[in-house]
């Protein structure tokens, strides 16, 4: 269960991707690093301890092209427990990264793969992107449901349906629906605000933002015994000239130290 979103800012022509890692269970994430893939470097975030599995949370490439995932979770008759193929989607991440020198690759690929392997019932969403466009991806088994940023300030998903709204579970049933209700609510309320002036320090200001309290409903995210606290953290920054991308891990993102890394 995560928070992802794309800001553009087309004043600097910069466009800022965030990632927030929500868990109910503690995993010792590694340090990350950049590594060679098949036709691109990239930023390696693994999802597993052994760093030599393939997977990782997010992640951004030389070439501009990120991708970030945030769990679906939308079945209508979901009622917990984890999403089945989490690592398959975790593998297909890295393989965006490793092979997409562009957002119409790395949207093809993901679709292809998620097909391909057949990905898990309980849904995917996504977010893939590059210096030009961001697309969220929100997925059941033969299922798509696609937006582009295009011309909009921001692009945001939490692990709620916005496109396909009627596979959604209604919030009021279900905690977590209605905290992804409301983390997708106040990530608009705080982007909205500067609108189309949002800066990379105003990402940084929502990923760390408590607007419902230190506890499990907001966007950073302080739950208690068995419930969500966000344990990592990704954002980054694309301009024409330059690629810098910062993660937190083991901790949450108002206290921790994000590490700088560039391409
Ligand atoms: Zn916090």
């Amino acid at each position: 269960m995560c928070t992802i979103g794309a800001v553009a800012n087309p004043t600097n022509n910069s466009r800022v991707f965030f990632k927030n890692v929500d868990q109910t269970y503690r995993t010792v994430y590694q340090k990350p690093f950049i590594t060679q893939g098949l036709k691109y470097k990239y930023l390696k975030i693994a999802s597993n301890a052994d760093t030599s599995k393939q997977g990782v949370l997010a992640g951004v490439n030389e070439a501009g092209v990120v991708v970030l995932g945030a769990d679906g979770n939308a079945q209508p008759n979901y009622v917990g427990g984890n999403y089945g193929s989490l690592n398959e989607s975790l593998v297909v991440y890295e393989k965006v990264l490793s092979e997409c020198g562009n957002i119409r690759e790395a949207l093809d690929l993901a679709i292809h793969e998620y097909q391909n392997r057949q990905m898990g019932g309980n849904g995917d969403i996504v977010i893939v992107g590059d210096r030009t466009d961001a697309v969220a991806l929100e997925y059941l088994p033969n299922r798509w449901g696609l937006e582009f940023q295009s011309d909009k300030p921001y692009l945001i998903r939490s692990n709620f349906f916005v496109l396909m709204d009627r596979l959604r579970p209604p919030h009021e049933e279900n905690t977590l629906h209605t905290s992804s209700a409301i983390r997708y609510a106040d990530a608009l309320k705080h982007l909205s605000v500067k609108g189309r002036n949002n800066e990379l320090s105003d990402v940084f200001d929502l990923v760390k933002s408590h607007y419902q309290g230190k506890n499990a409903m907001s966007i950073c995210r302080h739950g208690g015994d068995g419930e969500y606290f966000t344990h990592a953290s990704f954002v980054t920054e694309l301009r024409d000239d330059s690629i810098k991308a910062y993660v937190m891990l083991n901790g949450h993102p108002c206290e921790g130290q994000f590490q700088a890394f560039q391409f």
